[in-house]
């Protein structure tokens, strides 16, 4: 069907930050797959785990245990909230078991219509419960009727937030940097006043990670370089390096909510994408490695935002979202730079986005800002 407006380009291959189109066109790949590829395509790692799986057993249903799915929800719960994990096959996935569990502990604590809280401009993804907490999707009426109990606030206000949270709110779910918003942070006030409100209230923080999560900011999640911890975070993208996978991952507080017959997936926490996870895991969870995305991308950011042409730049660590001048239309430079050979991407009109491989050389975001800034050079001139 058509919804995607895709570029006009036909990949086959690709290795580390590079691509190539089906004429031999090399590409450098600041996009990577939105934030999937973080440790750049075909990472040797992902590619062994893969193979190795995929040789032994391929499936065998939830209805039974598999070590790499065990090794996997033991890491993750480890390495961030301390709960429980569900697997799922994708970001919006991971969200629909992350509203499930806030509204079951919600009706525990016996809120008869439980609420959920977001941001405008956060996006949860494109199932109806995930896109009914996407306030600028849920509001196309052709899609309707959307799912009952999301209400949402401005961006980054910590009052408004405080306000909507009350006896009825189940949960507030939001993105701690909005990334199909155009790489936007939210500040550490209303992450703290989410956090504080969720106390006072008895209801959930549940920060959607899946795409700040994974190393992308130079920590493992992002909430790690905030002053919040969540009661829920939910992953996806990067976690299979280009594998489908999600989870939804808990702390102590929601770790039991759901019970047998409560949710479920066929193909989650399969033994492929679970191994494809782990390794992607075993590079990643490296604190030199996160160092580095920290610096690297300290560099990148330092590079745009000297350019002519560059408002502002946004974002932490290889999540960045470049700002452009009044009057320079993102999508004509986005086009313009997939010919030069740079694949980027426009997530709002006067916006670029870039999200890098995480494992990126210094050389190549030094000729990524090199091609960006030629760019812009063009379109100033008009
Ligand atoms: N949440 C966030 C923050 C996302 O960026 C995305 C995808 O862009 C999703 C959820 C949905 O993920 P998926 O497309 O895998 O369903």
């Amino acid at each position: 069907m058509r919804t995607y407006r895709r570029g006009a380009v036909d990949f086959v291959r690709g290795e580390g930050s590079l691509l190539w189109d089906a004429d031999g066109k090399e590409y450098l790949d600041f996009l990577t797959g939105i934030s999937v590829c973080s440790l750049g395509h075909c990472h040797p790692a992902v590619v062994a785990a893969v193979q190795e799986q995929a040789g032994r057993l391929i499936h065998v249903s939830n209805l039974f245990y598999t070590e790499p799915m065990a090794r996997l929800a033991e890491r993750l719960s480890e390495s961030s909230l301390g709960g429980r994990v569900f697997f799922a096959n994708s970001g919006t996935e991971a969200n629909e078991c992350a509203i499930k569990v806030a509204r079951k502990h919600a009706h525990g604590r016996g809120i008869a219509a439980p609420e959920i809280v977001s941001f405008e401009g956060d996006f949860h993804g494109r199932s109806y419960g995930p896109l009914a907490a996407t306030p600028g999707l849920a509001r196309n009426e052709a899609l309707g009727p959307m799912l009952p109990g999301f209400r949402s606030v401005p961006r980054d206000d910590a009052a408004a937030l405080r306000e909507a949270v009350g006896e009825s709110t189940a949960a507030v779910l939001i993105e701690p940097i909005q990334g199909e918003a155009g790489i936007r942070p939210i500040s550490d006030e209303a992450l703290l006043a989410a956090r504080q409100a969720c106390d006072e209230s008895g209801a959930l923080l549940i920060l959607d990670e899946i795409q700040t999560g994974v190393g992308r900011t130079g920590s493992l999640w992002a909430y790690q370089q905030t002053p919040v911890r969540p009661d829920v975070l939910t992953s996806a993208k990067a976690l299979g390096g280009g594998f489908p996978i999600g989870a939804c991952i808990t702390g102590p507080a929601a770790a039991d909510a759901l019970e047998p017959g409560d949710h479920g997936s066929t193909f989650a926490g399969g033994p492929v994408a679970t191994s494809a996870a782990l390794a992607v895991l075993d590079v990643v969870d490296d604190p030199v490695l996160l160092r580095r995305v920290r610096e690297l991308g300290a560099e990148l950011r330092e590079g745009l935002a000297a350019l002519d042409g560059v408002e502002e730049v946004r974002g932490r660590g290889l999540m960045i979202g470049v700002g452009l001048a009044e009057g320079i239309e993102a999508r004509a430079v986005g086009a313009d730079l997939l010919r030069r050979g740079l694949v980027v991407n426009v997530p709002a009109p006067a916006t670029l986005r870039l999200l890098p491989s995480l494992l990126v050389e210094p050389t190549h975001v030094e000729r990524a800002v090199g091609l960006i800034g030629e760019s812009l050079l063009g379109f100033s001139r008009l």
